[in-house]
């Protein structure tokens, strides 16, 4: 099949097109490289079923420069996604997941592609309904720092299941909580980033509040399994939550970490910043029945595998 692959350069991005290129796929990657670095695509730019494009999809034209391809798939991961790069580029992010987000589903409505549509956990806000269900409308700051992304990605959302009612594309959205592994940027600012390089350094660690809050970490691996399936099932009109529901703190993580590396090491409590949500755990039974999906990779095992990329990397 022809699948495109826009923010093909990312984290999730880069993992995902070596996914799909290994079941043997023809893949193409845009990407406009603000949040991402080519070398992400070191292990797969050779292979010949494989494109890269640097574009901006917030600028139609792109669709011109692929008038010779009919897609069968689009897979829209491009956005900034951890809290400093979003906001650090907070137009960007908002731009990507509208604007960007429109013209993607006009390429998907040209070609009858299906189109996947990556959206988060973020849209939960703060949660107050613990675990999340898809079910959940969400508990959103509209206007203060995250807002740039949650406003964002919920009108991406708006925008899908617009052109699903209105023009019949066969959107499929997922929401991804906190996912870490290989082809992480070290210096993105999200926790596991953050811990596994201070620790592999000896730098203190930085827990920011009191480290009481919770995250569930789901590994790389097991969410781009979980994304193809999304394309495979029939899952027309669905949004699912993709997740790993093993909850932690940030104590917890970065006690972890220097139990894997074998170090003890000093942790300085920074400030929490505003609206940093208290608590997140996907219920992911959605997944369970629609896609037959669920991690298998725990989070010792998938730190153990993103500390030894990570000493590799810096
Ligand atoms: N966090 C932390 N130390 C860090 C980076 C993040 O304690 O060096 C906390 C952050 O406040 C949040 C959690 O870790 O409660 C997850 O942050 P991240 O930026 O990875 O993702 P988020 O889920 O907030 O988008």
């Amino acid at each position: 099949m022809n699948i495109l692959v826009a923010g093909g350069v990312g984290f999730l991005g880069s993992n995902f097109c070596k996914l799909l290129l290994g079941k043997g796929h023809k893949v193409w990657a845009l990407d406009n490289l603000i949040t991402s670095s080519v070398s992400n695509l070191e292990a797969i730019k050779n292979d010949s079923n494989f494109s890269f494009l640097q574009v901006d999809v917030i600028k139609p034209d792109f669709i011109g420069q692929l008038s010779q391809v009919k897609f069968d798939a689009i897979y829209h991961l491009a956005s900034p996604a951890s809290p400093p790069w979003y906001q650090k580029y907070p137009i960007e992010t908002l731009e990507v997941n509208s604007i960007g987000t429109k013209n993607l589903l006009e390429l998907a409505r040209r070609d009858g592609a299906k189109f996947i549509y990556a959206s988060t956990s973020e849209v939960y806000g703060d949660p107050s309904v613990h675990p999340q269900p898809e079910t959940y409308w969400g508990n959103v700051n509209s206007f203060g720092p995250r807002s740039c992304y949650d406003e964002a990605k919920r009108y991406g959302e708006a925008m899908c299941y617009t052109y699903l009612t209105k023009y019949n594309v066969d959107v499929r959205l997922v929401r991804i909580f906190n996912t870490y592994g290989p082809n992480m940027d070290p210096d993105d600012g999200r926790v596991v980033s953050n811990f596994v390089t201070q620790a592999l350094r000896g730098n203190k660690m930085t827990i920011y509040g009191d480290g009481s809050q919770t995250r569930s970490f789901c590994y790389v691996d097991d969410l781009i399994r979980g994304f193809y399936l999304m394309m495979e099932k029939p899952v027309t009109g669905e949004i699912i939550n993709l997740g790993n529901p093993g909850e932690f703190t940030m104590l917890e993580l970065a006690q972890k970490v220097q139990t894997l590396l074998g170090k003890q090491l000093e942790i300085v409590h920074e400030p929490l910043p505003q609206d940093d949500p208290k608590q997140r755990r996907p219920d992911i039974g959605k997944a369970e029945r629609l896609l037959g999906w669920k991690p298998e990779i725990d989070l010792d095992q998938g730190l153990a595998a993103t500390i030894e990329y990570f000493s590799n990397k810096i």
